[in-house]
């Protein structure tokens, strides 16, 4: 069948096990490439990979999924950790051969970018900056990563707490849903419950084939600043009064994290320093009597070039914080150079051979009343070690979160992204990434024991009644009549193990 189609004018296409490349051997690598993810956990080898260059492209292979029964998946930059965007068996959509050109439209409320949803968001970030001199408000830490991918599930980063997530940061979507139907969709547009379905809806309900995202004008430079406290309750205290206050002129991104008190080059003081060169960490100015655990709050100011009152006012703006004094570090960047801070961990990361290992990562959102007893319990006794490198810990504005949207948040209006980002050098340079797993799995089962409000981000579970859970009674409830309204046979993204094809639950 899939040979069949390959040949077919004006169909999308197709690269199978023995056309892919057109040599005999690449063809299978290529599509085990298509079966892996950067989690390198999971292993789930697609029947074929297709490469759709427009929205009728997706349209089609939708169609053609639904018409052999085979399941499919969208995948970005195949960033998950779980397998998310694996179709074991099934087509798998390469959405970066969606990626451009984005265009410049003019909105009721601004200009916006209208971007294909497989450009990764450094690509957004070099066109709307380069040739338009503007940016989006809400970004994640790492920007190789798919527009369509972050929308499907969040995306975080600094600047949440004051433009919300990524989610929130849409002004309209293109979809194709699982019936093979092309939708345009907003907040106010006749078909808002799949704009919604679709935010944080972990590629169940369809396929984001463009985004329309509201650009701002783009500062020029950017203080960066860390501040390093060892006093967990005194860097929430900070943290949460920073992120509630309405000013304008205050920190645009604040963001932060946990670290070990010790020289540990992947989990210490080394992970401090912006310029290490220029000041590097000085043990001697933490406290005696100093936890296991310290804290580092990270904070950006934007200004422009020739902004001479600038140091001026982040020094003021810092006087008010409990930082341990001595203890702060600072850089003067452009700001693409800043969003891009994490190209260069990556380059390292690639080079010692840790991109490629094993990431059991671990993301939870946990509110704001349980964090103090998260980190007594979690950071300072589980996590005492380090998970080899920040663990961050900042806060997040409920209220920047839209409840139409798929995805789940605690209950508290201010709530911490917790992330192990994790990456598992084979023993004895570290432990394994099953020793890493079930420490993982210690963590969630202490926030289950203890009743903490908490939500996993980028959940994974294996059954419906974990599911269930994750989303809460109402949210499981519309969350699967999305899923029979929009992919009725249960086709899309299946490597999110939330339905199987054809067993759709039905609720009362
Ligand atoms: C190094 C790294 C850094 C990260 N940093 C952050 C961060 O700072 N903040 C943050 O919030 N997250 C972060 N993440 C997590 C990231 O947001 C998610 O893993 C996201 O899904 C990655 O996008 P992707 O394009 O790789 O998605 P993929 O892994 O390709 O797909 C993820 C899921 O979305 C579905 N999907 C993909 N594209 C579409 C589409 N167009 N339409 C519908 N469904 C689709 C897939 O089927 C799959 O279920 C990071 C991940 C990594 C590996």
């Amino acid at each position: 069948m899939i040979a069949y189609l390959e040949n077919q004018p004006g169909r999308s296409p197709l690269i199978t096990g023995d056309s892919y490349c057109g040599q005999e051997d690449s063809s299978a690598c290529d599509l085990e490439a298509f079966g892996s993810d950067f989690g390198g956990m999971v292993v789930s080898i697609p029947a074929a990979v297709i490469r759709p260059t427009t929205t009728d492209e997706v349209t089609a292979a939708v169609r053609l999924a639904r018409a052999n029964n085979l399941a499919l998946a969208a995948r970005g930059c195949g960033h998950s950790i779980h397998g998310q965007a694996g179709a074991a068996g099934g087509l798998v959509l390469d959405m970066r051969a969606l990626s451009g050109p984005i265009g410049l439209e003019q909105g009721p409320e601004g200009p916006l970018a209208v971007v294909p949803a497989g450009a990764t968001w450094e690509e957004v970030l070099r066109w709307a900056v380069e040739e338009h001199g503007m940016a989006p408000p809400s970004w994640t830490d790492y920007l190789g990563l798919s527009v369509g991918g972050t929308l499907s599930n969040g995306g975080v980063s600094g600047q949440a707490f004051r433009h919300g997530p990524q989610v929130a940061n849409v002004a309209r979507l293109e979809v194709v849903t699982g019936d093979g139907e092309s939708f345009l969709c907003s907040s106010v547009s006749d078909e808002a419950d799949l704009f919604f379905a679709v935010l944080g809806g972990l590629g169940q309900f369809g396929i984001i084939t463009r985004a329309w995202i509201p650009l701002q004008p783009a500062p020029d430079m950017v203080k960066w600043i860390r501040v390093v406290y060892n006093d967990f309750a005194r860097y929430v205290s900070d943290a949460e009064s920073l992120v509630s206050r309405t000013e304008p002129d205050l920190f645009e991104y604040v963001e932060g994290f946990a670290f070990v008190n010790s020289d540990d080059p992947n989990n210490g003081y080394g992970l401090i320093p912006l310029d290490p060169t220029r000041k590097p960490f000085d043990p001697t100015y933490v406290p005696l009597g100093s936890g296991p655990i310290l804290y580092c709050l990270e904070l950006a100011l934007h200004c422009g070039r020739g902004d001479d009152k600038f140091d001026q006012r982040t020094a003021e703006m810092l006087r008010s914080l409990g930082y341990v004094k001595g203890l702060e570090f600072s850089a003067h960047v452009p700001y693409v150079d800043f969003l891009l801070r994490l190209k260069q961990t990556e380059a390292e990361a690639r080079a010692n051979g840790s991109w490629h290992a094993p990431h059991p990562w671990l993301n939870i959102f946990v509110s704001s009343c349980d964090i103090i007893d998260f980190d007594r319990e979690i950071f300072c006794k589980i996590l005492r070690r380090g998970v080899g490198g920040p663990m961050l810990v900042y806060p997040l504005r409920r209220s920047k979160w839209d409840e139409r949207m798929s995805v789940a948040v605690p209950a508290g209006e201010i709530f911490y992204l917790v992330a192990l980002l994790r990456s598992a050098r084979p023993p004895p340079i570290g432990p394994s990434a099953e020793e890493m797993m079930a420490e993982n799995r210690a963590v969630v089962d202490r926030c289950r024991s203890a009743g903490y409000d908490f939500k996993l981000y980028l959940p994974h579970y294996r059954d419906q009644a974990q599911w269930s859970a994750h989303f809460g009674e109402k949210g499981w409830r519309r969350f699967v009549d999305r899923k029979n309204r929009y992919d009725p046979a249960a086709i899309l993204s299946p490597g999110q193990l939330i339905f199987s094809p054809g067993a759709l639950p039905h609720l009362r």
